[in-house]
């Protein structure tokens, strides 16, 4: 089975056991993730926004702006990567997740990754970062940083949407990215 069937599967999982029943009845559809399923790099972010839920697709309003203009400075579209959230339905109001809805979602996150096998996980923000990654980590303190854990290794960066209006953190993020070619060739040698 080739890897976009299987992730069409964890889709279609999520849909049948009616993971967050109250998530998904206020937005108006499933975010599932999107881009490449042989991808070396996921990204994960937080939760659908009101652009990704009404098109069904992370990171398509400002953030996701952003986030295209960061790729394409280290060479990169949209369809070299794979990108999803941790939390899958849009939360009312755009509030933060719950930790029980992260819990919720996390097995199919994990399987995503199981699937894909990527050499780098991204996370964007702290609640991705806090369910993949050890308790414990301030993301002021580990953004940038690659971290092997649990057989992956994973890069921890602040979340575009929080970077976006702020000059200081718009500028870390950026030198961060900037990095990410030379960590995935080191993982590859
Ligand atoms: N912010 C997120 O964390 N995810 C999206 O898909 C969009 C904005």
């Amino acid at each position: 089975m080739s890897k976009q069937t299987q992730l069409e599967k964890i889709k279609a999982t999520i849909m049948e056991q009616v993971i967050c029943p109250e998530l998904a009845a206020t937005a108006t559809q499933l975010v599932f993730g999107d881009g490449s399923a042989d991808a070396e790099i996921v990204f994960i972010g937080e939760a659908p926004g009101k652009h990704e839920d009404l098109q069904g697709k992370p990171f398509v309003g400002a953030a996701g702006k952003f986030l295209n203009e960061m790729l394409a400075g280290i060479g990169l579209e949209r369809e070299d990567i794979y990108i999803t959230n941790i939390v899958k339905y849009r939360p009312p109001e755009n509030r933060d997740p719950l930790p029980a809805e992260k819990a919720a979602f996390l097995p199919f996150l994990q399987q995503q990754i199981a699937t894909i096998e990527p050499k780098l996980i991204i996370t964007l923000g702290r609640h991705s970062m806090e369910v993949l990654l050890p308790p414990g980590l301030k993301i002021s303190q580990c953004h940038g940083e690659p971290k092997r854990y649990n057989g992956n290794v994973y890069l921890p960066l602040f979340h575009p949407a929080a970077a976006l209006y702020n000059g200081g953190m718009r500028q870390t993020l950026i030198d961060d990215f900037a990095k990410i070619p030379k960590i995935l060739e080191l993982i590859k040698t």
